[in-house]
């Protein structure tokens, strides 16, 4: 019998209400989520952006290669070049340490949804009601971390303008890396394989905890022993089968699958266009100039890696938007849905609640190009985006504590310091240059009054193109901002020492301030409205579809539930769930990205696959495939089978799945994950890294 997959990334304070056993979990709610005692989720962290979980009761943390990338790459020197041949710490004292890694863990939540919108007033404008919700929100945080002194509180919008929940998270700041297999296995077959099914990647690595010796939260320091956690989720190397139940658990990034026809069409027709267009002209730049010398190589490694994968999961989801045809199908519900409202007086007031919706996207429209240029200048120059952080920095400085923007509170502000600081070590002056060429290139288009002041001097002048770049030259060559002192000197002055400044950097973003308060107060403006209009709605939709609805995902732990299964993308085309050693023997060409490492290919060769093997499939099962529910962020999740026992590692979606993020489909929807016995097989056989199998407990892995 095949059940019914399910749309759903169920936040934890939705368990309670789901129907596990139904579905065909072994295992009781409780022992998933219980906030009475220790349950699976006490296992589950958050690593930077993505999920990971414990595998160890010594702090030992499973997550993906491509998560652990920048502390791999950070690592690697053209002599250690760990990206290249991968990395395994014989014993603990060789682990390294991850600065700018951070790991948490969800420890409670609260509904302060009344709290924050008690503080509206029907008086306020769209822009104070958005001001006055962070400021709430700030409010509430800084009062529960007093509360909990070493955890980080964050409240969290489940629904727009309407449910906010506060998240406790316990907070770990030495993180060290363990494990890393050769790009040529994590990373396998790279770019041409992203987003797609079949796979063949190896996208583990394994990190790890420390706490102070009494077991404290810490900062790295040689004397931290490892993190004992509250719970560790057990391996099972009995691997799955097809139709199994599976389930995870993660903190899933975004989805807007609540939002209209109007804003899907915004992002299909402006914003997403302008983004792919501007990262594929970035990353054939970086690509050639990675040419130059395995260090330039590394430096350009993370950048180029994460504007690839976001550059070829916006192509998915294009192609998949015009073939759902998502905005016609969601025009034509909201057609219904209008209906509905007008037949019911009740609902007198929202008659024209789509049509203000749609407003207010018609006005974003207008200053797309406003917006684009100023939102991605920071992402284009990471001096700008330096000078940026700490002009904003004395603003928010002179404010009380609890008025500033979080990143700038007392409690977080050494943090912010020192992750701007980080950056510098990607800085390459010729990137800054020709990216902030291209951009300002493209700031010049813009009408007189949103156009930086500085442009407008020369922008009718007979030779505006050398004047640019002559500008942009002199921006690089005048400013000290590369500098981690003079940063940290920066970032302790007033707002008065940047009117005066003399750096370069900082004197151009004092110019373009300006426009960046008028693209705020836009913003506010716009996000204030939406909120109030799309609490409206729903409220609206609950009613005509009689349902309980799901919130979109918003970095929070979730959980996801489905089976092994395999799909069909096109017509007569199927595809199996289960990938094995073969398809690696089956794609390797010798040359990146296939290049499997000889010895693996002869242990392939060899076919010794032990208790790893799939009997029926007669191998090692690489990857598999699943109708959950996730989307990025859920990288790094752990893949459970229905007794609660680790069987996977999610990593990504197949191409067609991109879409998840607007809309889910029982056809279409499938994410990836590595079989655990592909892990530690390799761990195994290819790393002899028996002190980790020994650690999981895996049977026969000393
Ligand atoms: N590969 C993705 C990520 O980077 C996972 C996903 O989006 O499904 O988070």
């Amino acid at each position: 019998m095949t059940s019914h997959a399910r749309e759903g990334m169920f936040p934890i304070s939705e368990i309670p209400n789901l129907d596990l056993k139904k579905a065909g979990f072994e295992i009781e709610k409780d022992e998933i989520y219980n906030p009475e005692n220790t349950s699976l989720l006490d296992a589950i962290v958050k690593v930077n952006g993505c999920t990971g979980s414990f595998v160890s009761s010594q702090g030992l943390i499973l997550t993906n290669h491509h998560c652990a990338y920048g502390a791999i790459r950070r690592a690697s020197t053209p002599e250690h070049d760990y990206l290249a041949d991968g990395f395994y710490a014989l014993t603990r004292d060789k682990e390294i340490p991850a600065p700018g890694f951070r790991v948490r863990i969800t420890r409670s939540y609260e509904d302060v949804s009344d709290r924050i919108l008690s503080a509206i007033k029907e008086s306020m404008s769209w822009g104070e009601r958005s001001e006055v919700i962070k400021k709430q929100i700030n409010i509430i945080e800084t009062q529960a971390e007093k509360k909990h002194p070493g955890w980080r509180a964050e409240v969290s919008e489940m629904f727009s303008g309407k449910t906010y929940l506060l998240f406790m998270y316990e907070m770990l700041n030495d993180v060290r890396l363990v494990y890393a297999p050769p790009r040529s296995v994590g990373e396998f077959g790279g770019e041409i394989d992203n987003w797609m099914w079949p796979r063949h990647t190896g996208d583990f690595s394994f990190m790890r905890v420390y706490v102070a010796p009494d077991g404290s939260p810490a900062e790295y320091d040689p004397e931290n022993v490892p993190y004992e956690p509250k719970r560790f989720a057990r391996i099972s190397s009995q691997g799955v089968q097809q139709e199994d139940l599976v389930f995870l658990l993660g903190y899933p990034g975004r989805t807007y699958r609540h939002r209209t026809s109007s804003f899907v069409a915004y992002e299909q027709e402006l914003r997403m266009p302008a983004v792919a267009e501007l990262y594929d002209w970035q990353i054939d730049l970086m690509d050639s100039l990675s040419m130059e010398s395995r260090e330039l190589a590394l430096k350009h490694a993370s950048r180029i890696k994460g504007r690839a994968n976001t550059m070829k999961n916006y192509r998915g989801k294009l192609l998949g938007l015009e073939r759902l045809d998502l905005v016609e199908k969601k025009r034509a519900e909201e057609k219904l849905l209008k209906a509905f409202i007008a037949s019911d007086p009740q609902w007198q007031e929202d008659q024209d609640l789509l049509e203000k919706i749609e407003a207010i996207y018609n006005e974003k429209q207008d200053y797309f190009q406003f917006d684009f240029i100023l939102s991605y200048l920071p992402r284009s120059s990471t001096l700008f985006s330096i000078a940026r952080t700490l002009h904003t920095a004395a603003q928010e400085r002179q404010k009380p504590d609890d008025e500033r923007k979080s990143a700038y509170t007392d409690r977080r502000y050494n943090e912010t310091i020192d992750n701007l600081v980080l950056r510098l070590k990607t800085v390459h002056l010729p990137t800054e240059k020709a990216f902030l060429k291209h951009i300002l290139t493209q700031a010049t288009d813009l009408p007189d009054s949103l156009r930086p002041k500085r442009l407008n001097t020369f922008i009718h002048s007979p030779h505006p193109k050398q004047q640019l770049h002559a500008l942009v030259d002199s921006l690089l060559e005048h400013t000290e901002l590369h500098q981690e002192s003079k940063v940290r000197e920066w970032s302790a002055l007033p707002p008065t020492a940047f009117k005066s400044s003399r750096d370069a950097m900082i004197d151009f973003y004092v110019d373009l301030y300006p426009l960046y308060e008028k693209l705020e107060k836009i913003e506010n403006a716009h996000s204030g409205a939406l909120d109030a209009y799309h609490a409206q709605l729903l409220d609206v939709q609950m009613a005509y579809q009689d349902q309980r609805f799901i919130p979109d995902a918003n970095g929070t732990l979730r959980l996801t539930y489905g089976h092994i299964r395999s799909y069909s993308p096109r017509d007569a085309v199927h595809y199996h769930p289960i990938s094995t050693l073969q398809g690696i023997m089956e794609k390797t060409t010798g040359l990146e990205p296939f290049d499997t490492p000889s010895r693996l290919l002869d242990l392939i060769d060899i076919a010794d696959y032990g208790r790893f093997e799939h009997k029926a499939l007669n191998s090692v099962p690489v990857c598999i495939l699943y109708d959950t529910d996730t989307t990025g962020g859920n990288s790094g999740s752990p893949v459970f089978n229905a007794r609660g026992e680790l069987v996977g590692l999610n990593f990504d979606r197949a191409f067609e799945a991109t879409i998840n993020d607007y809309a889910w489909s029982a056809d279409y929807s499938r994410s990836i994950g590595v079989d655990v016995r592909y892990i530690l097989w390799f761990m195994q056989s290819y790393s002899h890294a028996h002190r980790l199998l020994q650690e999981m407990e895996i049977p026969g892995g000393s």
